[in-house]
């Protein structure tokens, strides 16, 4: 490796995970150079977040990141590790320094099929992730009166309209987005279609919706028509908007292999949906995305506490480390590509190959062995790792 991956470690159980994989499968094979950046809880807490920050900010210089699962913070989490304070999501940091955008897509393996008999391939789903009714502003109306929407300019007259005569009791709620969220997150869906060679949708609700979804339709277009029309086309990939009632229809009876870019809302309840149909959260990837080309890879599924309770009482545990796996081979991969390393490259794809070799022949962690169609051997997480190991 010639330029630093940035590492950046967890919490919990797939903290334990994360260095396993590392022993077992990786620095055998591979001279790692990484930077390291420890996430985990009681590190964030000493360094009062500063080391998240820093992370983000090494992702920025080097381009690629590999994220561990970590913990959010709550109010049992404070009494727990005695927290100085609530610490934000790590995610919801990193994601605000990257201005990034998240894509999740599953990891599709033979004997595991998917609940939508027609689906042969992974369906990537990108959410937008600032705004709408995330950051809205909602009201309980007690009775009747005139509920308008007001916009006074920082130096002009206010504009106003009406939104309801109310005759008596009811809700209210006011929502935003801005078009430079929206432009980042177009440029980092176009970016991700391009570099997955994968055609890309859009959808949103423009025929309800004229003025705000429609706002989005036509910062989607303007962009790709500006900058990313002839890059498609040499990459033999196609962009299309669609309205979500059809992109729903279309997802429905496709065989997947696209990506589906949504809006907030419309990501949140369609990623979990599409994970659903696919079998497990243990084997969702997820990929952050800026605008401007950096990457940060993790699993889509948290710290699994439940695991890491029984762990600590020095029991066996059957945790799934697929999609960590994933999440280094998918960041090896790219440090490869941008630095030209094929070697590198290959180990991600070997890797990757094993991982589904060794589940494909009947041995697996607990949670895809019940849903395996076959015969299915259960083992417990380093076992899998080790065999994993014998046929890499
Ligand atoms: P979770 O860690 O994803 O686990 C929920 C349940 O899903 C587990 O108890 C387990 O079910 C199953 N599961 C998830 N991943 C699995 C795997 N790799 N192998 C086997 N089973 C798996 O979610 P959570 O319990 O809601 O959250 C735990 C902590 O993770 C929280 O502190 C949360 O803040 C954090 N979190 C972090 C991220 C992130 O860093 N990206 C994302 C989500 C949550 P069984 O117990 O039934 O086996
Ligand atoms: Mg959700």
């Amino acid at each position: 490796m010639t330029t630093p991956l940035v590492e950046m470690d967890g919490d919990e159980m797939t903290r334990v995970l994360w260095k396993m994989i590392k022993e077992i499968l990786l620095e055998p094979h591979v001279e790692l150079k990484t930077e390291y950046y420890d996430l985990g809880l009681p590190y964030r807490d000493q360094t009062e977040d500063q080391v998240t920050v820093d992370a983000a900010m090494a992702i920025k210089k080097y381009g690629v990141g590999v994220k561990c699962a970590t913990i959010t913070p709550n109010v049992q989490r404070m009494e727990e590790y005695h927290l100085k304070q609530m610490w934000k999501s790590p995610n919801a940091t990193l994601r605000a320094i990257l201005d990034g955008t998240v894509f999740r897509a599953p990891i599709m393996v033979q004997g595991i099929r998917p609940l939508v008999r027609n689906w042969k391939k992974p369906i990537t789903i990108a959410r937008h992730a600032y705004g709408d009714i995330y950051k809205a502003s909602e009201m309980v109306i007690d009775g009747p009166g005139k509920a308008e929407l007001v916009f006074t300019p920082a130096d002009g007259e206010p504009k106003k309209i009406t939104v309801h005569e109310f005759k008596g009791s009811g809700v209210l709620q006011g929502m935003h987005n801005l078009d430079a969220s929206i432009g980042s997150y177009a440029r980092a869906c176009f970016e991700f279609a391009l570099g997955e060679k994968q055609d890309l949708w859009f959808s949103s609700k423009d025929t309800i919706s004229k003025l705000y979804d429609g706002r989005f339709k036509q910062i989607f277009q303007q962009i790709f028509d500006a900058e990313y029309k002839e890059r498609f086309e040499q990459a033999g990939i196609e962009y299309f908007y669609t309205l979500i009632d059809d992109a729903v229809a279309r997802v429905m009876r496709s065989e997947g292999g696209f990506i589906w870019a949504c809006k907030n809302y419309d990501g949140d309840v369609m990623s979990d949906m599409v994970a659903t149909a696919f079998g497990s959260l243990a084997m969702m990837t997820s990929v952050l995305v800026s605008p401007d080309g950096n990457y940060e890879f993790e699993a889509a599924h948290g710290t699994v506490t439940r695991h890491y309770y029984r762990y600590l009482k020095g029991g066996q545990t059957s945790t799934n480390p697929v999609a960590t796996i994933f999440a280094w081979s998918g960041a090896l991969r790219k440090r490869g590509e941008l630095d030209g390393l094929a070697d590198l490259c290959e180990f991600a794809g070997r890797l990757e190959r094993a991982t589904l070799e060794v589940i494909e022949s009947g041995v697996m962690t607990k949670d895809l062995a019940s849903i395996f169609e076959g015969q299915a051997q259960g083992v417990n997480s380093e076992e899998f790792l080790r065999a994993i190991a014998q046929r890499l």
